[in-house]
């Protein structure tokens, strides 16, 4: 017999939430999102429409481990520009897995907390072909492709694999547009001061501005803190 649970309750809502991936198809969206840029957008939408995914969600690392040692914005200003880059689509959600769990985010431990949270759901793990090029040396890359169908998209530069891996793996490959954004070639971008509108969405380009995200330390004044508002601001 299942305990009968307070509504409103956090117990209440995780299993309402359950109850409404159940048999649904999901896509799993990682990246560092720092920032978030249109061609992530674009590569969760059109995964979305090829695959008749009910929902996609963005889940930002908390420390990608395949990044280690390179720095990032906090975790907090790159959670925040997700949420803002995926506002405006109602299939599109973010997730924060990633960024509670302390210690590098492998997506072995994701694609299996998410499985155990929602069974049922028909998960998929969406990345680009850069990405999957490195999948073999993931941890545990056959635990992965077990609990998730994995999913491909173009990028320049980067050749359409197989269908089926050497070791038995499937791997849906889309015939997305390939738009080559980068976030490092916007973090360079908005270093020097220039605009990254059209590349990234407007709400995403403000908040990089309102929190000079990615300026020289020097631009930013003491202790990385923000310099008052009279600071000349990157055109957004
Ligand atoms: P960086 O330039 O800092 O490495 P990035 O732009 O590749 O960052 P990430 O957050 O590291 O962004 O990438 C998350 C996922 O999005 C990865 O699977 C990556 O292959 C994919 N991706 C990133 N940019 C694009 C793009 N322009 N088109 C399609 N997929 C992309």
């Amino acid at each position: 017999m299942t305990a009968r649970r307070a509504p409103g309750s956090r117990d209440a809502r995780g299993a309402r939430s359950r109850d409404r991936v159940r048999g649904r198809r999901i896509g799993i969206f990682g990246g560092t999102f720092d920032p978030p840029h249109h061609g992530h957008l674009a590569l969760a939408e059109w995964a979305r429409v090829e695959l008749a995914l009910d929902q996609v969600w963005f889940v930002p690392a908390g420390e990608p481990p395949h990044k280690r040692g390179a720095a990032q914005s906090p975790v907090r200003h790159r959670l925040a520009m997700t949420r803002l880059a995926t506002r405006g689509n109602p299939e599109f959600r973010v997730s924060t897995l990633e960024c509670r769990r302390p210690g590098p985010s492998y997506t072995v431990d994701t694609v299996r907390a998410l499985a155990r949270a929602h069974p049922g759901a028909r998960l998929h793990l969406l990345m680009g072909a850069d990405t999957y090029a490195t999948f073999g040396s993931w941890r545990e890359p056959e635990a992965i492709a077990r609990a998730a169908a994995l999913v491909v998209a173009l990028r320049a530069g980067v050749r359409r694999g197989a269908r089926t891996s050497a070791s038995g793996r499937r791997v849906t490959w889309l015939a997305n547009p390939v738009l080559e954004v980068s976030s490092s070639a916007l973090r360079a971008r908005a270093a020097r001061g220039f605009s990254l509108r059209y590349l990234v969405p407007d709400a995403v380009a403000r908040y990089i501005a309102r929190h000079r995200l990615y300026r020289p330390a020097r631009a930013r004044g003491a202790g990385g803190r923000p310099r008052p508002r009279a600071a000349r601001q990157p055109r957004a």
